[in-house]
């Protein structure tokens, strides 16, 4: 037996422990039973911010904005990544807009920024928007499995 990951909820924040033979199972939220992994990139607030940064999956969190023409552009791809990552990386979004105190407290200078964060840490950060091989590349050496 492995260890179970610890991995938050993406609907209410809560943080799961599921084994890591059963991620691929669509495995449910122990508190509001909603699916913990998604094969979509979920939209993320501020204030789910600390909840969602923690967690033994990484998070990947795509910074945008609705007036920016290249995050728009890089939207299918972010998509096309999650499902493709689904058990090894988590993928969110951040609108920049509607949360710019966390945008600003981030020290987000341009748009579309790339985070990738694991256990409550920033490990890696990429401005500009990426075709899809080259963003599992950049992950891949940063460690995730891509
Ligand atoms: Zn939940």
């Amino acid at each position: 037996m492995t260890e179970p990951l610890l991995i938050p909820c993406p609907h209410c924040n809560g943080l799961n422990r599921i084994p890591a033979e059963r991620v691929g199972d669509h495995p449910k939220c122990g508190r509001c039973k909603n699916e913990v992994l998604l094969a979509k990139p979920f939209d993320l607030r501020q204030t789910d911010y600390a909840s969602q940064i923690k967690g033994d999956l990484p998070l990947l969190l795509d910074v945008w904005a609705e007036w920016c023409g290249p995050c728009k552009a890089f939207a299918p791809v972010f998509e096309q990544a999650a499902s493709q990552l689904l058990g090894t990386c988590r993928l969110a979004k951040l609108d920049s807009e509607a949360n710019q105190q966390l945008a600003t407290q981030l020290g987000i200078r341009s748009i579309p920024s790339l985070i990738l964060f694991k256990n409550g840490k920033e490990i890696a950060r990429q401005s500009g928007a990426f075709p899809l091989q080259q963003l599992k590349a950049w992950l891949q050496s940063h460690g995730v499995r891509a």
